[in-house]
Order: C-alpha cells, then sequence, then structure tokens
C-alpha cells in the first residue's frame, strides 16, 4: 500500500466519490479504511470502531466470512469470467440461480436474473415489467407509480421512481409518466396522521385514486420497499403492502418489491415482503446477495411472470442484460454467501438483535433532545430523525449532525448521516455487546453535540 501522503493526496486529486461533493476532497477528507474484521473497520490512523453501517446495509456476514473468501479466489483460478448472454452460460451462474430460486421459493419467486446491483436490478425490473404488459397485449401499459421517500438507485428509471428530490433535481428531465404516492411516515405526512393503521388506508385510497386519475390500463408497475430503507427508515403499519397487494391486484398492475435493502435477513425475515405476508410479482435484490463482498444482483420473477416471457413468440427475448450479468466469480460469491446466510440463521440474530438496537435508541431518546423520532424494531435496519425543537419538528443543521457522527465515531461506532437522519444497518452477525459500543458511542456522540 503506498504511504498515508500519497493516499490522502491522490484521493482529493483523482477520485470522485458518489453523493459526495467532488470539490469537498481537500477541505473534508474522507475518513481511510484500511482493514476490517468481524464487525469492526479500521482506519487509516489505526482506529477500529464498530461498522454500525455494514459497509452500505450490506455486509451482512460480517467481514471475516472465509467461506465467501475462499470460493471467489477458487473461482478466479477455475474460470474469471464467461458471459451468459445468449449461447453460453456457466456453472457458478446455474448454481447461484438455484440457491437464489430456494432461497426465494416462499416468496412465489421462480426466475433468477442476474445484474452488477441494487440500480441495475430495480431498471431490470422495471424494463421487465412493461414487457409483460406488451407480450399480454397491453402496451399502453408504461407508468410507474411508487412512495415519497423511497430509493430505488440511480439509473434513470430507478431515479425517476425514486422519492426523495435530492437524487433527483440535478438530472432532470427523468422518465416520464412516473408518480408518487406519500410515504408511510406518520412523523410528517400530507394528512397529518399520526396513526400508522389509518396512514396506511390514507395511502391506499390514494393509490386507487391515482389508478382512477392515470387509467389502470396505462400503469405497469408498483415499486416499492417493503420498510423504506434509505428514506430513513420508515416501517409501515402491518396492513399496508397487502392492501397494496390487493390494489395491484385489482388492477392488472405488477407488484415489484425492492429488496435491496431488506432481502436476505436484514428485516428480520428472508425476505421484507414475506414480513408483512406479501407475494411479489418480481424482485429486485442485491447488497446482502454477496454480503458486498462481490458487485452482484439479481432481478427476481415470479412463476406468473416467467410464464408470459416463456411462452411467447420472439418479442419475449429479452433485450436487456449487463456484460457482468451472472458473472462466475460473483455467482460464486452468491452460493458460498447464500449457504453462509442460511446456515447461520441470519434472520433470527437481526431480529432479536434488532430489538436490542431499536430498545436502545428509545432509551437515548428519553435522554437527548435532539432524536425527534425513533424508527426500526424490524430487524436490524434502525433510523433517528434529528430536530433541533421537538415541538415544531425542525430538521436539524447539517453541522450539528456531522459533529454528532464525528463524534460517535470517535467514542467507537461508525453510522451513516443521511441528511437530518442518523441511520443504522449493522453485519447481522453482531453480538449483543457490540450492538451496546453502538448505543453507547451514540450516547457519547449527542453529548457532544
Ligand atoms: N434499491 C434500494 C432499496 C436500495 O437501498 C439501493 C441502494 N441503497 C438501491 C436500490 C440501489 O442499489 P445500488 O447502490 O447497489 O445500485
Amino acid at each position: 500500500m503506498k504511504d498515508e501522503n500519497f493516499l490522502k493526496e491522490h484521493n482529493a486529486r483523482q477520485l470522485w466519490h458518489p453523493m459526495a461533493h467532488p470539490g469537498e476532497a481537500q477541505a473534508h477528507p474522507p475518513r481511510i479504511i484500511t482493514g476490517a474484521e468481524g464487525v469492526n473497520i479500521t482506519d487509516i490512523d489505526g482506529h477500529s470502531v464498530v461498522d454500525a453501517v455494514g459497509g452500505l446495509w450490506c455486509v451482512n456476514l460480517g467481514y471475516s466470512n472465509d467461506l465467501v473468501k475462499e470460493a471467489i479466489a477458487k473461482q478466479l483460478y477455475d474460470l474469471p469470467y464467461y458471459s451468459a448472454f445468449a449461447g453460453t452460460t456457466n456453472p457458478p451462474a446455474i448454481e447461484a440461480a438455484h440457491a437464489v430460486q430456494e432461497f426465494f421459493a416462499d416468496d412465489g419467486m421462480e426466475r433468477v436474473f442476474f445484474t452488477s446491483g441494487g440500480s441495475d436490478s430495480v431498471e431490470t425490473c422495471l424494463r421487465l415489467s412493461r414487457q409483460y404488459h406488451r407480450l399480454r397485449g397491453e402496451p399502453t401499459r408504461t407508468k410507474f407509480i411508487s412512495l415519497k421517500k423511497g430509493y430505488h438507485g440511480t439509473h434513470f428509471g430507478g431515479a425517476s421512481v425514486n422519492g426523495n428530490n435530492r437524487f433527483r433535481v440535478n438530472y432532470e428531465p427523468l422518465l416520464p409518466g412516473c408518480f408518487h404516492l406519500p410515504a408511510p411516515y406518520p412523523y410528517r405526512n400530507p394528512f397529518n396522521e399520526t396513526d400508522p393503521a389509518q396512514l396506511a388506508q390514507l395511502i391506499a385510497q390514494a393509490f386507487e385514486d391515482e389508478i382512477a386519475f392515470q387509467g389502470a390500463n396505462t400503469i405497469a408497475a408498483l415499486i416499492m420497499e417493503p420498510i423504506l430503507g434509505a428514506g430513513g427508515v420508515l416501517v409501515p403499519d402491518q396492513s399496508f403492502m397487502p392492501m397494496m397487494r390487493e390494489i395491484c391486484d385489482r388492477h392488472g398492475i405488477l407488484l415489484i418489491s425492492d429488496e435491496v435493502i431488506t432481502g436476505f435477513g436484514r428485516s428480520g425475515d428472508w425476505s421484507g415482503a414475506r414480513h408483512w405476508g406479501v407475494k411479489p410479482d418480481m424482485m429486485s435484490t442485491a447488497k446482502g446477495i454477496t454480503s458486498g463482498y462481490f458487485p452482484v444482483g439479481a432481478a427476481l420473477m415470479s412463476g406468473k411472470v416467467a410464464e408470459v416471457f416463456e411462452g411467447s413468440t420472439a418479442d419475449g427475448t429479452i433485450s436487456h442484460g449487463y456484460t457482468y450479468s451472472a458473472h462466475p466469480v460473483g455467482a460464486a460469491a452468491v452460493t458460498a454467501c447464500l449457504s453462509e446466510t442460511l446456515r447461520l440463521n441470519l434472520h433470527d440474530n437481526a431480529a432479536e438483535r434488532g430489538t436490542q438496537l431499536y430498545d436502545g435508541l428509545r432509551r437515548l431518546s428519553e435522554k437527548h433532545d435532539l432524536i425527534g423520532d425513533v424508527r426500526g424494531g424490524h430487524g436490524l435496519m434502525s433510523g433517528l430523525e434529528l430536530v433541533s425543537d421537538r415541538a415544531k419538528k425542525t430538521p436539524l443543521d447539517a453541522a450539528t449532525v456531522k459533529r454528532i457522527h464525528d463524534a460517535t465515531y470517535d467514542a467507537g461506532a461508525m453510522v451513516r448521516a443521511s441528511g437530518h437522519n442518523i441511520l443504522m444497518s449493522p453485519p447481522l452477525t453482531i453480538s449483543e455487546a457490540e450492538i451496546d459500543t453502538i448505543l453507547t458511542a451514540l450516547d457519547a456522540g449527542f453529548a457532544k453535540a
């Protein structure tokens, strides 16, 4: 590794960072993370902390799973690359597709289309949902409906259904025909409705109204996260997703469950939709599929969708795919990662430790007035919404959020600051003591606000 001065200088000179201002690397250099073990990361100064972010909601197995690392290394020597475009395939891809399909069989998923990440998986679901309707003789069904606060990646399709202006405004005009419903967000919503079940009803009604307004025969799909992650960990009422499913069915609209965060155990069950007793038509996945050890995603299709493509004429050709779709090394990572995820029953630990984290955060909110809302309680995804005035719910200023974030890091935990939210999604292998470390570090962080 080059020395520290080289790394700092060239980070500012050559490397542009996602979701960061390229002019800021000099004034506010990012932390250089040099190593990781278990659930801990170490920076270039030798400071080691619990990674309460799990990379980016992805390192479900923690950083030290040798089985996954060995599977990747071995595959690099056996066959480092071959494409799965029409005409060829490779053994690890076939094995991985089998593993993924079995993993989500109880969600009704029957076919697997590999991608290179979450944005690709979303794009795949959006594009194939249009083709599905075209194949069924309804080519007018092209529009998409999604939730405000939803996050669906950064491709043009994903950004168009994204429900957070921050990720849209610089790249407009986006895809036409995308419409957004209010989020299941009792703390702030246009109805001033604080009861989650009542709010769910109101959003379902808004969905019905939007369908009536647009015309059901123009709408291809509803895309939603079962629990909204990047938008601030918004956990809807348990009635919400089943109601949305029923409305979709009644109007011939496909339901795409964006499980990029919630899939593979993070929500306390193997998928987020299963948590709410819903079977989607398509699922977009990534992150936990390889625990971040290799960039892979997958778009999954139910039997209902598969049947239409497979029984069709030449128009059913999937004119869509990525050079790295079904990459053999990524596929080897998937098979090993899913086998480990199942062996360790990670969803159980996510549920148990998730409750511990959520309860601890609620106790912190009794002590620190800057915490306006505490969210989570369903697996290892939690969020704090920070305010300078609880009664007025005034969002906390960025400088104070950063101070809390940095002081928490100094005290032993990396958390994620996103707008005026602090988000947490640690590895699903985390122990009781390590959750306590996160809570103690946050307490110290707030004390320095
Ligand atoms: N969908 C959801 C629900 C996500 O949380 C994310 C990423 N956080 C994406 C899609 C995009 O995934 P990626 O960053 O791997 O492209």
